[in-house]
């Protein structure tokens, strides 16, 4: 695939699922991917919101790839949050100490990333808050000024019935807690998240390709 064809996709998609044209926003998943990569696959076709896993990755690939919007995906660590620097969006938020951390580092950084709440998908090793307690979590992480504005999930690996209870989960949750954005879906899975309501699918290996 590439990334024309990955919008055609989620387009035909957005049609499927009787969602208004331009509903789905792509993030590019640039992890591993050079800055050259980069130009090639994903900022030849237009802008793009690029997401990485890793603080350091992200901070070096800022300076190369000035005038895009960074977004992060990667498990959150304390002594890697300033690295964070000029993300506007973290999907991977589990823990207030994490968001109070952010709300210190965003003072001096003179701006504050958005979070989403990363949900629990069942799979032991997985990260992410319990559904039952991603509510508390919400109010917490408002109360520090940075602003949720909705979940995230993963559905666990190689369980396609699986994935479609985790997509509707997170849809649900979204949806009691009154937050528009839902960050599901990745190559394998993002007409299906689509379906159930994604705002934000991630693809990454479908645009390299
Ligand atoms: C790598 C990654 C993706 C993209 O996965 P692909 O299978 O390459 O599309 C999406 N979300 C997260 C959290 C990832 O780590």
């Amino acid at each position: 695939m590439s990334l024309p064809e990955v919008l055609s996709r989620i387009r035909e998609a957005e049609l499927v699922a009787e969602r208004p044209s331009e509903s789905v926003r792509l993030v590019a998943v640039t992890k591993g991917r050079t800055p050259d990569e980069i130009r090639a696959h994903v900022l030849a076709h237009g802008e793009f919101a690029l997401a990485e896993n890793r603080g350091q990755e992200l901070r070096d690939k800022r300076v190369e790839l000035p005038n895009v919007e960074w977004h992060f995906i990667g498990t959150l660590q304390t002594n890697k949050l300033k690295y964070l620097r000029g993300v506007t969006l973290i999907h991977t938020l589990t823990r207030a100490d994490h968001a109070a951390e952010l709300a210190r580092l965003a003072e001096s950084w003179g701006s504050a990333p958005d979070v989403l709440l990363q949900l629990h998908n069942g799979e032991p090793q997985k990260h992410g808050v319990q559904l039952s307690e991603a509510s508390s979590l919400y109010h917490q992480v408002s109360l520090m000024g940075l602003r949720v504005r909705g979940v995230m999930i993963m559905a666990p690996e190689g369980d396609p019935e699986g994935a479609d209870r985790t997509f509707a989960d997170a849809e649900r949750l979204a949806g009691d807690l009154g937050l528009s954005e839902l960050s599901m879906g990745m190559s394998d899975d993002f007409p299906l998240a689509i379906r159930h309501g994604a705002t934000l699918v991630r693809v990454g290996r479908a645009l390299f390709s």
